[in-house]
């Protein structure tokens, strides 16, 4: 039988081969590989998709949200908010930059942060919020700007895994995760919604001043060349990788459209299995399935990876631990966060990509079928 992969990034290639090729090797003419034209016509497209005045690209996700925090004038021992179920990163840039992570719990439905959560962490050196929209759908931000306000915090929203989703507000009107809080990062990694064939990433913000000191500190906080006037960092995306992204940025509605039709397939054919919830959507944001992520409720999980890996079926643990477990946080002291905790020995994610098939599915679910009777 053929191995089932988490992701199927040869097949995506190939259909676009064409448009990709003939992109890389326009680059490749050029020879202009560190900025220029198609760098700053992907910042310009990408800034015109999701509605935001300024874009602003580098190196990765990871940068970007550093990048982000080191713009905020923040100072030694300042708190920041963040998610405990969660992806390393936004700790981590925390923690380098000499800053406080407070780590909150999330919910066990959505997977994402709370408005309550967040508010019942806030203390006089609370100085900003790093919600991260996980698995694809965004955290509740209307309410956590209200908050934000409220307490004059500044919010950065983590969203490398939810680029595209549109965040549906009382009022009825829609924006696109990542331009709600005042600044918005992503990463551009292969295997995310809009990945390109190496590392890169982008910061997002309608704010004019913050975006032109971002993009200082991205380039050795200069303004002028060879002149500096702030601590900054080298952090940029390549041509190349501009590149497949302007290529790619064109498909990326098609790309999600292809997500959520997988999702739903999967939803029915998983409708009947008791032991196993399928994601939850909430109403303030559409799901874009970075992540097509299970619950599953009878205590099996990890018999349940091991029965698909044996039939060559890849699954994932997206996260195995609350960040306050990791052992570079070993120091940081929490009580254990009830959700977090829950979600980390029961979620599995299942193989999610755009180039899914009936036929793929089928044979995942009746594995998991099996499994269970
Ligand atoms: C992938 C990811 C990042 C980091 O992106 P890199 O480009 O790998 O640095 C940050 N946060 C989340 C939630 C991610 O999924």
């Amino acid at each position: 039988m053929n191995k089932i992969p988490m992701v199927d990034l040869n097949s995506q290639y190939a259909r676009l081969k064409n448009e990709i090729d003939t992109a890389i090797q326009d680059v490749l003419d050029s020879s202009q590989f560190i900025g220029g034209d198609v760098v700053r016509q992907f910042e310009i497209s990408l800034a015109d998709y999701l509605g935001s005045k300024h874009v602003i690209s580098c190196a990765n996700g990871t940068d970007a949200i550093q990048i982000a925090l080191m713009s905020l004038d923040l100072t030694r021992g300042d708190e920041v908010i963040i998610p405990s179920f969660n992806y390393i990163s936004t700790a981590e840039v925390v923690a380098l930059l000499g800053l406080t992570p407070v780590m909150i719990d999330v919910d066990e439905k959505h997977y994402n942060c709370t408005a309550k959560a967040i508010e019942e962490a806030i203390t006089t050196k609370t100085k900003a919020i790093v919600p991260v929209h996980l698995f694809g759908q965004s955290s509740p931000m209307e309410e956590i700007m209200f908050i934000a306000k409220k307490h004059q915090l500044h919010v950065i929203e983590d969203n490398a895994q939810s680029i595209g989703a549109n965040y549906h507000f009382e009022n009825e009107t829609t924006k696109k995760t990542g331009t709600i809080g005042h600044i918005g990062c992503t990463s551009f990694f292969p295997t995310k919604n809009l990945g390109c064939f190496g590392d890169g990433g982008a910061i997002m913000t309608d704010d004019e001043q913050l975006a032109n000191k971002m993009r200082m500190i991205a380039k050795h906080g200069q303004k002028k060349k060879y002149h500096h006037d702030l601590v900054g960092c080298n952090s940029r995306l390549d041509a190349i990788q501009a590149a497949v992204l302007n290529v790619k940025l064109r498909h990326l509605e098609s790309f999600i459209q292809k997500r959520q039709e997988a999702a739903l397939r999967y939803d029915e054919l998983l409708s009947d299995i008791t032991s196993v919830n399928v994601p939850q959507g909430v109403s303030w944001s559409d799901h874009v399935y970075h992540q097509y992520t299970l619950h599953i409720l009878n205590g099996h999980r990890d018999e349940l990876q091991n029965h698909l890996a044996s039939v060559g079926i890849a699954s994932a643990v997206y996260y195995p631990l609350p960040l306050y477990k990791q052992p570079v946080f070993s120091d940081y002291q929490t009580v254990e966060h009830e959700h977090a905790e829950v979600l980390c020995k029961r979620v599995l994610s299942l193989p999610m990509h755009t180039e899914m098939t009936m036929d793929i599915q089928e044979r995942i679910v009746g594995e998991i079928i099996a499994f269970f009777s």
